[in-house]
């Protein structure tokens, strides 16, 4: 469904995302060692990264902060107690197919199972995406709760990451959430500014800021090395066509667990206008309890963090719990 017959850039970047583990380490000159454990974690939740996202990783460093959120690993087929498949309730809060309700005033719909990067964090790894719906009348169910429910007057497009979706049936989403009058704000969760910059174009900045609806973005960004260049550009274009602009990043061990990391993302995403909104505690999801780091310590990171920046540059420590009418702040 592409407006025009020539891919534009952002599609292109897309079709030419790494799949496969072995292009991943040999372009990053990595050892053939590190490929069985990759190979065997992929057939859990397949490897992709975009180049742009490849290009910013250090050759030759398998600790490297930006490879180790994407690389799959044998420590993914480890069972922990606790660590659920559906790890923060997502399945008690659907309404309608693609509409979760879990807080007042705002409810968030799946608008895609597709994402141009697959973080092996991801508390959504194992999410049942083909029950979603698919075509706009598969939407119909949801956007009838949502105009019966006054409460709601925000509209978050989640997934998956909303931005996969096209330019016409983003536009087409948008424009019946602008068709519901309590609607007053839309906002959209995307990792697609950091990791494929190139999807942040004029279509989507011009769709969004003509809109009824007030759009917020909110981005995710884990560490400082991923705000550069291309990066950095797409954020500068969101922010300067006037768009509110927010970051969220999850807590990770051995990629983003000191002060130093995040002072530094903070400052590189207020440099560029864009303000921390939380930091998440990891998502009990079934395959990623090695980048979980303790409560304890989390508190300590966040506490250091309110000595050595702004106020406003420190991100909110929170937990997401099932059941919780918001999430719970750790401190
Ligand atoms: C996280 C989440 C939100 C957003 O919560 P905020 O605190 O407003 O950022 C909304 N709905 C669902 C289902 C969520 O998981
Ligand atoms: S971009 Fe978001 S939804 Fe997609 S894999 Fe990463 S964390 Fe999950």
């Amino acid at each position: 469904m592409s407006v025009s017959s020539a891919p534009s850039d952002w599609h292109r970047s897309l079709a030419e995302a790494i799949r496969d583990p072995r292009v991943l380490l040999e372009s990053l000159g990595l050892s053939a060692e590190l490929l069985p454990g990759a190979e065997s974690a992929a057939s859990l939740f397949p490897l992709m990264v975009p180049g742009s996202y490849r290009d910013r990783m250090e050759p030759g460093n398998p600790l490297d902060p930006l490879l180790r959120q994407v690389l799959p690993i044998v420590e993914e087929h480890a069972e922990v107690a606790g660590f659920l498949r559906d790890a923060v309730g997502d399945s008690d809060s659907k309404r309608a197919p693609g509409l979760l309700h879990k807080y007042h005033g705002r409810a968030l719909l799946v608008t895609t199972g597709s994402c141009a990067v697959h973080c092996r964090y991801c508390f959504r790894r194992s999410y049942p995406y083909q029950e979603e719906p698919r075509t706009l009348n598969d939407w119909e169910p949801a956007f009838d709760v949502l105009r019966q429910d006054p409460s709601i007057n925000e509209i978050i497009l989640s997934g998956g990451d909303p931005l996969m979706l096209s330019e016409v049936r983003l536009s087409d989403l948008l424009t019946l959430c602008e068709s519901i009058p309590h609607l007053s704000r839309v906002r959209i969760h995307s990792r697609l500014p950091i990791v494929l910059p190139n999807r942040i174009d004029a279509v989507l900045t011009d769709r969004l800021r003509s809109s009824r609806l007030t759009p917020i973005m909110v981005v995710h960004a884990n560490h400082p090395n991923e705000i550069v260049e291309d990066c950095a550009d797409s954020l500068r274009r969101l922010v300067e066509s006037g768009i509110t602009t927010l970051n969220q990043s999850v807590l990770l061990k051995g990629i983003n667990d000191s002060v130093e990391a995040l002072a530094s993302l903070s400052e590189r995403l207020i440099n560029l206008g864009v303000m921390p909104y939380y930091l998440h505690q990891l998502d009990r999801v079934q395959g990623a309890a090695h980048f979980e780091i303790s409560d304890e310590r989390a508190v300590e990171i966040i506490s250091a963090l309110r000595k050595c920046l702004p106020g406003y540059a420190v991100p909110q420590l929170v937990r997401e719990l099932a059941g919780e009418l918001h999430k719970v702040p750790l401190i």
